[in-house]
């Protein structure tokens, strides 16, 4: 007599440490692979997103500190606000990516990545996000 032997997809937890789908397991067929680890695709492509926002400020934005120490700090200060920001403020973060393009474009420099604090509830930079999307 022949089994019938049923296979479970398998399942794997987001790699994302802020999973837009609150932990729940992503089946194989769904699973987006960054490297080794398994991603919700919205959840990898938020990922990169955020990665994108700290490569412009980086290359674009940042004006280098004298101190060597200080420098390395950014990238620890830079992911807390971007995280402050989208998920504690709850910003969207296509302004958040629109934003820094936006100062990148106007050639701005910063001394510290503290500044984009200053996003959450700017009247002056919602509206003109709101006017571009609009065209
Ligand atoms: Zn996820």
């Amino acid at each position: 007599m022949r089994e019938r032997i049923i296979m479970a997809e398998k399942q794997y937890v987001c790699g994302y440490t802020h999973c837009l789908h609150y932990g729940q397991k992503i089946l194989q067929s769904e699973a987006v692979a960054v490297g080794s680890r398994k991603y919700h695709w919205d959840c990898a492509a938020q990922k990169q997103q955020m990665e994108r926002i700290k490569d412009t400020y980086f290359s674009e934005l940042n004006e280098v500190a004298p101190n060597k120490d200080e420098e390395n700090n950014k990238f620890k200060i830079l992911g807390k606000v971007l995280n402050d920001l989208i998920y504690k403020n709850d910003l969207n973060i296509d302004y958040v990516e629109f934003c820094v393009n936006y100062y990148a474009s106007y050639k701005k420099k910063f001394k510290s990545p503290l500044i984009l604090r200053y996003l959450n509830g700017n009247k002056v930079m919602e509206r003109k996000w709101n006017n571009c999307k609009g065209r």
